[in-house]
Protein backbone atom coordinates (compact mmCIF):
# COMPACT_ATOMS: atom_id res chain seq x y z
CA UNK A 1 0.00 0.00 0.00
CA UNK A 2 1.28 3.26 -0.70
CA UNK A 3 2.09 6.22 2.14
CA UNK A 4 -0.53 8.69 2.25
CA UNK A 5 1.59 12.65 2.96
CA UNK A 6 -1.22 15.31 4.24
CA UNK A 7 -0.35 18.59 2.73
CA UNK A 8 -1.97 21.88 4.46
CA UNK A 9 -1.64 25.14 2.80
CA UNK A 10 -2.87 28.36 4.34
CA UNK A 11 -3.98 31.86 3.12
CA UNK A 12 -1.12 33.00 2.04
CA UNK A 13 -0.20 29.70 0.04
CA UNK A 14 -3.24 30.06 -1.92
CA UNK A 15 -4.09 33.91 -2.00
CA UNK A 16 -4.18 33.94 -5.69
CA UNK A 17 -4.39 31.58 -8.89
CA UNK A 18 -0.38 31.99 -9.38
CA UNK A 19 -0.05 30.97 -6.09
CA UNK A 20 -2.66 28.11 -6.69
CA UNK A 21 -0.35 26.82 -9.16
CA UNK A 22 2.28 26.79 -7.22
CA UNK A 23 0.41 24.30 -4.52
CA UNK A 24 -0.77 22.31 -7.48
CA UNK A 25 3.33 21.91 -8.10
CA UNK A 26 3.98 20.82 -4.73
CA UNK A 27 0.98 18.28 -4.74
CA UNK A 28 2.02 16.75 -7.77
CA UNK A 29 5.65 16.32 -7.10
CA UNK A 30 4.71 14.87 -4.04
CA UNK A 31 2.42 12.51 -6.04
CA UNK A 32 5.14 11.84 -8.18
CA UNK A 33 7.34 10.95 -6.25
CA UNK A 34 5.22 7.72 -5.38
CA UNK A 35 2.94 8.79 -2.10
CA UNK A 36 -0.98 9.26 -1.92
CA UNK A 37 -1.61 12.86 -1.76
CA UNK A 38 -4.41 14.87 0.17
CA UNK A 39 -4.21 18.64 0.20
CA UNK A 40 -6.16 20.76 2.71
CA UNK A 41 -6.27 24.21 2.16
CA UNK A 42 -7.55 27.38 3.61
CA UNK A 43 -9.29 30.02 1.95
CA UNK A 44 -7.40 32.60 -0.36
CA UNK A 45 -5.71 35.22 0.99
CA UNK A 46 -7.42 37.46 3.60
CA UNK A 47 -11.13 36.05 2.23
CA UNK A 48 -11.91 35.18 5.80
CA UNK A 49 -10.84 38.34 7.26
CA UNK A 50 -13.31 40.22 4.63
CA UNK A 51 -16.27 37.72 5.39
CA UNK A 52 -16.17 38.69 9.14
CA UNK A 53 -16.26 42.41 8.65
CA UNK A 54 -18.72 41.92 6.26
CA UNK A 55 -20.64 40.11 9.01
CA UNK A 56 -20.04 42.30 11.31
CA UNK A 57 -21.54 45.33 9.26
CA UNK A 58 -24.85 44.22 10.55
CA UNK A 59 -24.09 43.01 13.85
CA UNK A 60 -21.23 43.05 16.42
CA UNK A 61 -22.43 40.12 17.52
CA UNK A 62 -23.53 37.86 14.66
CA UNK A 63 -25.51 35.07 14.97
CA UNK A 64 -22.79 32.06 15.38
CA UNK A 65 -24.63 29.72 12.92
CA UNK A 66 -24.93 32.00 10.34
CA UNK A 67 -21.03 33.33 10.68
CA UNK A 68 -20.08 29.48 10.28
CA UNK A 69 -22.53 29.50 7.08
CA UNK A 70 -20.77 32.26 6.09
CA UNK A 71 -16.71 31.54 6.91
CA UNK A 72 -17.03 28.12 5.23
CA UNK A 73 -17.73 29.54 1.90
CA UNK A 74 -13.56 30.90 1.55
CA UNK A 75 -13.03 27.24 1.94
CA UNK A 76 -15.40 26.46 -1.04
CA UNK A 77 -13.55 28.60 -3.23
CA UNK A 78 -9.94 27.31 -3.13
CA UNK A 79 -10.92 23.55 -2.97
CA UNK A 80 -12.63 24.17 -6.29
CA UNK A 81 -9.74 25.99 -7.95
CA UNK A 82 -6.86 23.74 -6.55
CA UNK A 83 -8.69 20.73 -7.88
CA UNK A 84 -9.15 22.37 -11.37
CA UNK A 85 -5.17 23.62 -11.45
CA UNK A 86 -4.29 20.25 -10.51
CA UNK A 87 -6.29 19.09 -13.40
CA UNK A 88 -5.08 21.60 -15.61
CA UNK A 89 -1.83 20.29 -15.17
CA UNK A 90 -2.78 17.11 -16.51
CA UNK A 91 -3.20 14.83 -13.03
CA UNK A 92 -6.49 13.50 -11.70
CA UNK A 93 -7.91 15.37 -8.88
CA UNK A 94 -11.08 15.84 -6.72
CA UNK A 95 -12.20 18.37 -4.24
CA UNK A 96 -14.39 17.91 -1.23
CA UNK A 97 -15.92 19.92 1.42
CA UNK A 98 -16.32 18.32 5.23
CA UNK A 99 -20.05 17.60 4.65
CA UNK A 100 -18.90 15.29 1.74
CA UNK A 101 -16.18 13.76 3.45
CA UNK A 102 -17.44 13.26 7.14
CA UNK A 103 -15.68 15.39 9.18
CA UNK A 104 -17.92 14.98 11.88
CA UNK A 105 -17.61 18.08 14.52
CA UNK A 106 -19.47 18.56 17.86
CA UNK A 107 -23.01 20.28 17.73
CA UNK A 108 -20.90 24.40 18.72
CA UNK A 109 -20.65 27.10 16.45
CA UNK A 110 -17.42 28.90 15.54
CA UNK A 111 -14.85 26.75 17.26
CA UNK A 112 -15.93 22.89 17.26
CA UNK A 113 -13.59 19.78 17.84
CA UNK A 114 -13.78 17.14 15.32
CA UNK A 115 -15.09 13.94 16.96
CA UNK A 116 -14.90 11.65 13.85
CA UNK A 117 -13.82 11.25 10.57
CA UNK A 118 -15.17 9.28 8.09
CA UNK A 119 -12.27 8.36 5.62
CA UNK A 120 -14.06 5.87 2.85
CA UNK A 121 -14.52 8.62 0.32
CA UNK A 122 -10.76 9.93 0.76
CA UNK A 123 -9.40 6.62 0.34
CA UNK A 124 -11.50 5.26 -2.69
CA UNK A 125 -10.59 8.28 -4.55
CA UNK A 126 -6.74 8.30 -3.44
CA UNK A 127 -6.84 4.49 -4.64
CA UNK A 128 -8.45 5.23 -7.84
CA UNK A 129 -5.50 7.81 -8.65
CA UNK A 130 -6.34 10.82 -7.70
CA UNK A 131 -5.27 13.65 -5.42
CA UNK A 132 -7.78 14.59 -3.19
CA UNK A 133 -8.48 18.05 -1.89
CA UNK A 134 -10.27 18.79 1.06
CA UNK A 135 -11.27 21.94 2.61
CA UNK A 136 -10.20 23.32 6.09
CA UNK A 137 -11.49 24.69 9.19
CA UNK A 138 -15.50 23.43 8.45
CA UNK A 139 -17.11 20.47 9.68
CA UNK A 140 -20.05 19.18 10.16
CA UNK A 141 -22.69 18.14 13.08
CA UNK A 142 -24.58 14.32 13.35
CA UNK A 143 -27.57 16.45 12.08
CA UNK A 144 -25.90 17.75 9.27
CA UNK A 145 -25.21 21.21 10.51
CA UNK A 146 -22.07 23.49 9.67
CA UNK A 147 -19.69 24.02 11.93
CA UNK A 148 -15.45 25.65 11.97
CA UNK A 149 -13.20 24.76 13.83
CA UNK A 150 -12.09 28.44 15.14
CA UNK A 151 -9.86 30.80 13.29
CA UNK A 152 -6.72 28.88 11.68
CA UNK A 153 -8.40 25.91 12.18
CA UNK A 154 -7.30 24.23 8.80
CA UNK A 155 -4.20 23.15 10.51
CA UNK A 156 -6.17 21.14 12.69
CA UNK A 157 -8.23 20.13 9.75
CA UNK A 158 -5.03 18.42 8.02
CA UNK A 159 -3.76 17.02 11.46
CA UNK A 160 -6.74 15.20 12.41
CA UNK A 161 -7.14 13.67 8.87
CA UNK A 162 -3.57 12.71 8.86
CA UNK A 163 -4.12 10.80 12.14
CA UNK A 164 -7.22 9.40 10.60
CA UNK A 165 -5.62 8.36 7.33
CA UNK A 166 -2.18 7.17 9.24
CA UNK A 167 -0.54 9.06 7.36
CA UNK A 168 3.17 9.07 7.00
CA UNK A 169 3.54 12.46 7.12
CA UNK A 170 1.69 16.03 7.85
CA UNK A 171 3.50 18.87 6.04
CA UNK A 172 1.90 22.63 6.86
CA UNK A 173 2.84 24.60 4.64
CA UNK A 174 2.75 28.13 5.22
CA UNK A 175 4.83 31.68 4.26
CA UNK A 176 7.60 31.67 6.16
CA UNK A 177 10.31 28.38 6.92
CA UNK A 178 9.16 27.01 9.66
CA UNK A 179 8.93 27.87 13.52
CA UNK A 180 11.11 30.21 14.98
CA UNK A 181 11.75 31.30 18.72
CA UNK A 182 9.35 34.32 17.91
CA UNK A 183 7.15 35.67 15.39
CA UNK A 184 9.97 36.46 13.01
CA UNK A 185 7.92 39.75 11.74
CA UNK A 186 8.16 41.29 14.94
CA UNK A 187 11.44 40.09 15.72
CA UNK A 188 13.42 39.67 11.81
CA UNK A 189 16.21 37.95 13.59
CA UNK A 190 14.37 35.24 14.98
CA UNK A 191 15.63 32.17 14.82
CA UNK A 192 14.29 29.10 12.60
CA UNK A 193 14.31 25.89 15.29
CA UNK A 194 14.33 22.80 13.21
CA UNK A 195 12.81 20.82 15.93
CA UNK A 196 10.49 21.72 18.69
CA UNK A 197 8.99 19.42 21.18
CA UNK A 198 4.94 19.12 21.01
CA UNK A 199 4.33 20.42 24.36
CA UNK A 200 6.84 23.18 23.45
CA UNK A 201 4.65 23.92 20.44
CA UNK A 202 1.69 23.39 21.82
CA UNK A 203 2.35 26.07 24.80
CA UNK A 204 3.66 28.59 21.78
CA UNK A 205 0.61 28.14 19.97
CA UNK A 206 -1.80 29.06 22.92
CA UNK A 207 0.75 31.77 23.80
CA UNK A 208 -0.27 33.57 20.47
CA UNK A 209 2.30 32.03 17.89
CA UNK A 210 -0.81 31.53 15.25
CA UNK A 211 1.99 29.75 12.91
CA UNK A 212 -0.13 26.98 14.30
CA UNK A 213 -3.73 26.32 15.84
CA UNK A 214 -3.07 25.11 19.16
CA UNK A 215 -5.68 21.95 18.58
CA UNK A 216 -3.57 20.79 15.48
CA UNK A 217 -0.66 20.23 17.73
CA UNK A 218 -2.35 18.90 20.49
CA UNK A 219 -4.05 16.44 17.80
CA UNK A 220 -0.41 15.53 16.80
CA UNK A 221 0.90 14.50 19.74
CA UNK A 222 -2.44 12.62 21.05
CA UNK A 223 -2.03 10.11 17.83
CA UNK A 224 1.82 10.87 17.13
CA UNK A 225 1.12 12.51 13.98
CA UNK A 226 4.72 13.27 11.88
CA UNK A 227 3.89 16.90 11.86
CA UNK A 228 6.34 19.28 10.11
CA UNK A 229 6.43 23.31 9.47
CA UNK A 230 7.64 24.38 6.19
CA UNK A 231 7.46 26.97 3.17
CA UNK A 232 5.26 27.01 0.30
CA UNK A 233 7.78 28.81 -1.53
CA UNK A 234 11.04 27.53 -0.95
CA UNK A 235 9.81 23.91 -0.87
CA UNK A 236 14.02 22.57 -0.57
CA UNK A 237 13.57 24.01 2.91
CA UNK A 238 12.81 20.74 5.63
CA UNK A 239 11.44 23.77 7.95
CA UNK A 240 10.73 22.66 11.74
CA UNK A 241 9.53 18.97 12.66
CA UNK A 242 7.58 18.66 15.74
CA UNK A 243 7.92 15.35 17.83
CA UNK A 244 7.76 13.98 20.90
CA UNK A 245 10.11 15.83 24.10
CA UNK A 246 12.21 12.32 24.44
CA UNK A 247 14.30 12.91 21.41
CA UNK A 248 15.20 16.36 21.85
CA UNK A 249 18.19 17.10 23.43
CA UNK A 250 17.95 20.35 25.73
CA UNK A 251 20.43 23.07 25.31
CA UNK A 252 18.55 26.50 26.23
CA UNK A 253 16.18 26.81 29.07
CA UNK A 254 13.56 29.39 26.57
CA UNK A 255 12.70 27.37 23.20
CA UNK A 256 10.42 30.20 22.31
CA UNK A 257 8.66 33.50 23.59
CA UNK A 258 5.28 35.10 22.67
CA UNK A 259 2.82 37.85 22.54
CA UNK A 260 -1.18 37.40 22.51
CA UNK A 261 -2.74 40.70 21.62
CA UNK A 262 -6.51 39.15 21.48
CA UNK A 263 -6.98 38.83 24.82
CA UNK A 264 -9.20 40.56 27.19
CA UNK A 265 -9.44 41.17 31.10
CA UNK A 266 -12.49 41.04 32.77
CA UNK A 267 -12.70 41.73 36.35
CA UNK A 268 -15.92 40.63 38.49
CA UNK A 269 -15.47 43.20 41.66
CA UNK A 270 -17.15 42.54 45.09
CA UNK A 271 -17.93 38.77 44.60
CA UNK A 272 -19.14 37.03 47.88
CA UNK A 273 -15.88 35.40 49.70
CA UNK A 274 -17.63 32.02 49.73
CA UNK A 275 -17.45 28.41 48.82
CA UNK A 276 -19.26 28.05 45.19
CA UNK A 277 -18.90 31.04 43.69
CA UNK A 278 -15.76 30.77 41.24
CA UNK A 279 -17.76 27.74 40.40
CA UNK A 280 -20.99 29.23 39.61
CA UNK A 281 -18.58 31.81 37.21
CA UNK A 282 -16.60 29.82 35.51
CA UNK A 283 -19.54 27.13 35.21
CA UNK A 284 -21.42 29.31 33.59
CA UNK A 285 -18.86 30.48 31.19
CA UNK A 286 -18.14 26.90 30.38
CA UNK A 287 -21.54 26.57 29.25
CA UNK A 288 -21.39 28.83 26.86
CA UNK A 289 -18.07 27.53 25.60
CA UNK A 290 -16.07 30.56 26.73
CA UNK A 291 -12.46 29.40 27.13
CA UNK A 292 -11.00 31.03 30.14
CA UNK A 293 -7.05 31.73 30.44
CA UNK A 294 -5.74 33.67 33.41
CA UNK A 295 -7.18 33.68 36.42
CA UNK A 296 -6.97 35.95 39.60
CA UNK A 297 -8.78 35.80 42.41
CA UNK A 298 -7.36 38.71 44.62
CA UNK A 299 -7.80 38.14 49.03
CA UNK A 300 -11.31 38.93 50.63
CA UNK A 301 -11.89 41.89 52.07
CA UNK A 302 -12.07 41.92 56.07
CA UNK A 303 -15.12 44.14 56.54
CA UNK A 304 -17.43 43.30 53.62
CA UNK A 305 -15.89 39.75 53.19
CA UNK A 306 -15.63 40.47 49.16
CA UNK A 307 -12.95 39.48 47.09
CA UNK A 308 -12.45 40.61 42.62
CA UNK A 309 -12.45 37.72 40.47
CA UNK A 310 -10.18 38.79 37.62
CA UNK A 311 -10.00 36.81 34.56
CA UNK A 312 -8.86 36.74 30.29
CA UNK A 313 -10.64 35.76 27.59
CA UNK A 314 -10.45 36.20 23.64
CA UNK A 315 -11.44 39.25 22.27
CA UNK A 316 -13.97 37.86 20.51
CA UNK A 317 -15.57 36.28 23.29
CA UNK A 318 -16.61 39.54 25.54
CA UNK A 319 -19.85 40.15 24.68
CA UNK A 320 -21.01 36.71 25.09
CA UNK A 321 -18.92 36.35 28.43
CA UNK A 322 -20.92 39.70 29.93
CA UNK A 323 -23.71 38.31 28.75
CA UNK A 324 -23.27 35.34 30.43
CA UNK A 325 -22.27 36.98 34.20
CA UNK A 326 -25.22 39.37 33.59
CA UNK A 327 -27.30 36.86 34.33
CA UNK A 328 -25.59 35.82 37.18
CA UNK A 329 -25.53 38.46 38.89
CA UNK A 330 -28.59 37.83 41.40
CA UNK A 331 -27.30 34.43 41.58
CA UNK A 332 -24.07 35.15 43.02
CA UNK A 333 -24.76 38.56 44.45
CA UNK A 334 -22.17 40.19 43.55
CA UNK A 335 -22.14 43.92 44.34
CA UNK A 336 -19.68 45.28 42.05
CA UNK A 337 -19.25 46.52 38.61
CA UNK A 338 -17.26 44.05 35.82
CA UNK A 339 -14.61 45.81 34.66
CA UNK A 340 -13.32 45.12 31.00
CA UNK A 341 -10.03 45.93 29.60
CA UNK A 342 -9.14 45.36 25.82
CA UNK A 343 -5.42 47.57 26.32
CA UNK A 344 -3.54 44.14 27.33
CA UNK A 345 -1.06 41.51 26.13
CA UNK A 346 -0.05 38.55 27.11
CA UNK A 347 3.96 37.91 26.62
CA UNK A 348 5.08 34.28 27.32
CA UNK A 349 8.21 32.32 27.66
CA UNK A 350 8.33 28.85 26.76
CA UNK A 351 11.07 25.93 27.56
CA UNK A 352 11.56 22.66 28.60
CA UNK A 353 14.35 23.69 29.72
CA UNK A 354 12.94 25.83 32.34
CA UNK A 355 12.06 22.96 34.50
CA UNK A 356 14.15 22.61 37.72
CA UNK A 357 16.42 25.30 36.41
CA UNK A 358 15.83 28.20 39.32
CA UNK A 359 15.82 31.99 37.77
CA UNK A 360 14.28 31.82 34.76
CA UNK A 361 11.29 33.55 36.37
CA UNK A 362 13.39 36.30 37.77
CA UNK A 363 15.19 36.99 34.54
CA UNK A 364 11.85 37.61 33.05
CA UNK A 365 10.30 39.93 35.86
CA UNK A 366 13.89 42.04 35.45
CA UNK A 367 13.75 42.50 31.83
CA UNK A 368 10.39 43.68 32.11
CA UNK A 369 11.43 45.94 35.27
CA UNK A 370 14.01 47.43 33.48
CA UNK A 371 11.71 48.75 30.58
CA UNK A 372 9.59 49.85 33.37
CA UNK A 373 6.37 47.68 32.46
CA UNK A 374 4.13 47.09 34.99
CA UNK A 375 3.09 43.21 35.76
CA UNK A 376 -0.69 42.63 36.04
CA UNK A 377 -1.16 39.33 35.94
CA UNK A 378 1.25 36.08 35.86
CA UNK A 379 0.33 32.91 35.18
CA UNK A 380 2.78 29.45 35.01
CA UNK A 381 2.73 25.93 33.43
CA UNK A 382 5.87 23.51 34.02
CA UNK A 383 7.52 24.87 31.22
CA UNK A 384 6.10 28.61 30.26
CA UNK A 385 6.01 31.73 32.76
CA UNK A 386 3.38 34.16 31.21
CA UNK A 387 2.66 37.86 31.88
CA UNK A 388 -0.26 40.05 31.43
CA UNK A 389 1.12 43.93 30.60
CA UNK A 390 -0.32 47.04 28.71
CA UNK A 391 -0.22 46.35 24.96
CA UNK A 392 1.58 49.15 23.69
CA UNK A 393 4.30 47.66 25.74
CA UNK A 394 4.17 44.22 24.62
CA UNK A 395 6.44 44.69 21.41
CA UNK A 396 9.15 45.86 23.45
CA UNK A 397 9.13 43.27 26.15
CA UNK A 398 8.74 40.36 23.41
CA UNK A 399 12.02 42.04 21.47
CA UNK A 400 13.93 42.25 25.17
CA UNK A 401 12.70 38.42 26.20
CA UNK A 402 13.89 37.34 22.79
CA UNK A 403 17.33 38.75 23.27
CA UNK A 404 17.75 38.61 27.54
CA UNK A 405 17.48 34.44 26.78
CA UNK A 406 19.83 34.57 23.93
CA UNK A 407 17.36 33.35 20.89
CA UNK A 408 18.56 35.72 18.14
CA UNK A 409 19.87 34.41 15.50
CA UNK A 410 22.78 36.47 12.96
CA UNK A 411 19.97 36.07 9.35
CA UNK A 412 16.93 38.06 9.07
CA UNK A 413 14.02 35.65 8.47
CA UNK A 414 12.23 35.29 5.33
CA UNK A 415 8.33 36.00 5.73
CA UNK A 416 5.84 36.14 3.13
CA UNK A 417 2.49 37.20 3.50
CA UNK A 418 1.00 40.34 3.90
CA UNK A 419 -0.78 41.82 6.95
CA UNK A 420 -4.13 41.70 6.20
CA UNK A 421 -5.96 45.13 5.04
CA UNK A 422 -8.90 44.78 7.31
P1 LIG B 1 -1.29 30.33 7.22
O1 LIG B 1 -2.18 31.25 6.47
O2 LIG B 1 -0.28 29.64 6.35
O3 LIG B 1 -2.03 29.40 8.11
P2 LIG B 1 -0.64 31.98 9.52
O4 LIG B 1 -0.69 33.43 9.28
O5 LIG B 1 -1.78 31.35 10.23
O6 LIG B 1 -0.38 31.27 8.11
O7 LIG B 1 0.69 31.57 10.31
C1 LIG B 1 1.94 31.98 9.83
C2 LIG B 1 2.37 33.25 10.55
O8 LIG B 1 2.54 32.97 11.93
C3 LIG B 1 3.70 33.81 10.12
O9 LIG B 1 3.60 34.64 8.99
C4 LIG B 1 4.19 34.55 11.34
O10 LIG B 1 4.00 35.95 11.25
C5 LIG B 1 3.29 34.02 12.47
N1 LIG B 1 4.06 33.54 13.64
C6 LIG B 1 3.82 33.88 14.93
N2 LIG B 1 4.69 33.30 15.74
C7 LIG B 1 5.51 32.54 14.98
C8 LIG B 1 6.60 31.67 15.27
N3 LIG B 1 7.05 31.47 16.52
N4 LIG B 1 7.21 31.06 14.23
C9 LIG B 1 6.79 31.24 12.96
N5 LIG B 1 5.75 32.06 12.63
C10 LIG B 1 5.10 32.70 13.63
N1 LIG C 1 -9.62 30.47 6.78
C1 LIG C 1 -9.65 30.26 8.20
C2 LIG C 1 -9.06 31.47 8.93
O1 LIG C 1 -8.63 32.42 8.28
C3 LIG C 1 -8.97 28.99 8.63
C4 LIG C 1 -7.48 28.94 8.39
O2 LIG C 1 -6.94 29.75 7.66
O3 LIG C 1 -6.84 28.05 8.96
O4 LIG C 1 -9.05 31.48 10.12
MG1 LIG D 1 -2.81 29.55 10.06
Amino acid sequence: MKKIIVQKFGGTSVADTEKIKNVAKLAIKEKESGNDVVVVVSAMGHTTDYLVKMAKDFSTVPSSREMDMLLSTGEGVSIALLAMAIQAQGYDAVSFNAMQVGIITENVHSKARIIDIKTDKIRNNLNAGKIVVVAGFQGVTEDGEITTLGRGGSDTSAVALAAALNAERCDIYTDVEGVYTTDPRVVPNASKLDKISYEEMLELAHAGANVLHPRSVETAKQFNVHLRVRSSFNSENKGTLIQGVEKMEIYKPVAGVAADLSQARLVVCDVPDKPGTAAKIFGSLAKENISVDMIIQSYARKVSNTNDIAFTVDMSDIDKTLSALKKLKEDIGYEGDIQVDKNIAKVSIIGAGMIDRPGIASTMFETLANLDINIRMISTSEIKISCLVDKEKAEDALKALHKVFKLESDKTADVKGDLPQV
